[in-house]
């Protein structure tokens, strides 16, 4: 297909405002995916995306539109994730676009990731369309939202497209929209290959497949490919696209999106945002890549069969290809044995990576408890990370600590002002700003700890709104902090994976929920356990879970057998997540108790 008619674009929006919708109305109406082949949000292919109903993944597809003005066009379409975690995902799906089509529900009007993701597309000089959605709730309002858009993003919506994306109304405008207001790519396809690397999975058949934007040149099979950054160099095996099921294609041509294949079996040599040129006429530069994302948060994941610990090694190693913002080193723990310190953009990441590392490559894991990154000043002058509350110097040592504060924005109705402002004041948030977008819409501005922001923060938001605030967060700097490491013992032992860093105005409160909640949390054994909270040596929380005093299948005895069958099978899945240390054994949620205090 001539270059000029080819379109690339992503679909950004905030959570739930209707992209994944969106793309399915345009693949089913483009006849891309057949009818008896169609479900709902269906390039959420994870099962994970399916049962939690949100996109994680980017995915892009390859399409055929048939335009009013009888020409064929090529478009490239990359559906994105809206929540904040998966930021990189988006921001390196527009890379590989030219445009952007822009989601807002029109009930719900411009939220933070609306905003966030508009940033992130004009960064990349992107075109963007902007589109309101879900026009048949009765709720919505489109000419507000408009009005909305223009003012607060500065994006003329005259002739912006009013859709219901659920029931298809006006989408085959939005398709004319993307040929007439968004440019086809630049590139020059008889100039060096220079193809962005923006995605890549292992297959286990084919090794690394890489997904790549051709900015320039041309690949096909056969040539000889060199990745820049690492110098690698392979013989391409196949190439193609995704429609969105997997299709071989003779040659990727300028402005195509698609997969190249090389028998690629040393994973270190794909990295996305490296550039793929050709090794007999190479490019004199690599395109711009990517920023490193900074992971937000840090936890330990260990297997729990310690003979698994080097198919866990394998996992994350393979994982990280599909997920270039996880990151990992191995660290032992007293108590949990060899595993690894990972690094997330947040907890739903972290959430994420750790049912994948499960589901994907079946693994049993504990993940201990999320930390942020502090800055330790030790009294000999030295400053140290400390990703790990275990990893903590020794009180006497520590001349001050320094801790995360990031910015957050939260957009919110008027009658909800005070409930913000009193949930950020006990997240110790101390107040920046506030503006009023419209009649009904306050923006509040907060410096806050970001330890406080990972934990519960969004849900509390959230309940205390009924669901009406929306937030965004950018880490700011770091300020010093009254900290100190709490520990747990369990029967007089200190166990290293629950230990926890804290506020000394929070200690006693934060060691008392933790006593009480592990109590509830960790089985009964053969013996007492004294649960205690400790700071530095000293005891400010205890508490005792009570032995076992008779077996649990002694209630069911010499009934109902089907009964009994259950609660074992329960005891087995429980079982599961268990790790022993010492004399006890410890479920997982014990690990977590720390995020569902107060
Ligand atoms: P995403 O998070 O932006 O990908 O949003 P989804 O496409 O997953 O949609 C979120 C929810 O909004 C789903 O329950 C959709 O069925 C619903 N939705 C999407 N578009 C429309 C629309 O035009 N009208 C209505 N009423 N609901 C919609
Ligand atoms: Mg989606």
């Amino acid at each position: 297909m001539d270059q000029k008619n080819i379109r690339n674009f992503s679909i950004i929006a905030h959570i739930d405002h209707g992209k994944s919708t969106l793309a399915d109305r345009i693949l089913e109406m483009t006849d891309t995916v057949e009818k008896r082949e169609m479900k709902d949000q269906i390039l959420d292919s994870m099962d994970l995306e399916r049962e939690r109903g949100i996109t994680i993944k980017l995915n892009a597809v390859q399409l055929v539109y048939h335009a009013k003005d009888g020409q064929d066009y090529l478009f490239h379409l990359i559906d994105t994730p809206g929540h904040v975690d998966f930021t990189y995902e988006v921001s390196r799906s527009l890379a590989a676009c030219d445009g952007a089509v822009l989601v807002v529900d029109a009930a719900q009007g411009v939220q933070a990731q609306t905003l966030a993701n508009v940033y992130l597309a004009l960064d990349n000089d992107l075109e963007i369309l902007p589109v309101l959605n879900k026009i048949d709730l009765p709720s919505a309002q489109p000419d507000v939202v408009k009005q909305e858009i223009e003012d607060l993003i500065g994006l003329d919506c005259s002739d912006a497209v009013e859709i219901s994306a659920k029931s298809g109304l006006n989408v085959d405008q939005v398709l004319e929209e993307i040929v007439k207001r968004l440019p086809a790519p630049k590139g020059n396809r008889n100039k060096p290959l220079q193809a962005l690397v923006f995605d890549s999975l292992y297959d286990p058949y084919r090794g690394v497949i890489a997904f790549v934007s051709i900015k320039n040149g041309t690949v096909k099979k056969g040539d000889r490919i060199r990745f820049m950054a690492t110098g690698a160099e392979y013989e391409v095996t196949e190439v193609g696209v995704r429609t969105p099921k997997e299709v071989v294609e003779e040659q990727l041509n300028t402005g195509d999106v698609g997969w190249i294949s090389a028998a690629i079996k040393n994973i270190e040599d794909v990295r996305v945002g490296d550039t793929i040129t050709k090794a007999d006429e190479p490019a004199d530069q690599p395109l711009e890549g990517y920023k490193e994302m900074q992971p937000m948060v840090y936890a330990g994941l260990y297997p729990v069969d310690n003979a698994r610990y080097e198919d866990l090694k394998d996992a994350l190693a393979k994982l990280k290809l599909n997920d270039a913002s996880l990151q990992f080193e191995p660290e032992t723990s007293q108590a949990l044995g060899f595993g690894f310190r990972c690094g997330f953009l947040g907890l739903l990441h972290m959430d994420v990576i750790e049912e994948r590392l499960e589901r994907e490559y079946n693994l049993n894991l504990i993940a201990t408890s999320p930390s942020v990154i502090y800055k330790v000043y030790r009294t000999d002058g030295t400053v140290e990370d400390v990703d790990n509350p275990a990893a903590l110097p020794p009180a006497q040592n520590i001349d001050h600590i320094e801790e995360p504060y990031v910015r957050a924005e939260i957009m919110v109705p008027k009658e909800y002002v005070g409930a913000i402002m009193d949930l950020c004041q006990k997240k110790r948030g101390e107040y920046i700003d506030m503006q009023v977008l419209d009649d009904v819409r306050m923006n509040l501005v907060y410096e806050m700890p970001l330890s406080e922001i990972i934990f519960d923060f969004f849900d509390k938001m959230k309940s205390s709104t009924k669901g009406y605030a929306s937030f965004d967060y950018s880490f700011s700097r770091y300020k010093r902090s009254n900290l100190v490491k709490m520990d747990i013992l369990l029967n007089g032992q200190v166990i290293d994976a629950l230990s926890i860093i804290v506020h000394k105005d929070f200690a006693y409160n934060r060691g008392n929920a933790m006593t009480i909640k592990l109590k509830e949390l960790i089985p009964k054994q053969q013996f007492e356990i004294p649960v205690q909270a400790a700071i530095g040596g000293k005891v400010i929380a205890r508490t005792n879970i009570k032995a076992l005093r008779k077996n649990v299948l002694a209630k069911c005895y010499g009934g109902d057998i089907s009964r009994k069958k259950k609660l074992l099978e329960k005891q087995k899945e429980g079982k599961k997540r268990m790790k022993m240390v010492g004399s006890v054994e410890i479920p997982q949620e014990a690990f977590m108790a720390v995020l569902s205090m107060d």
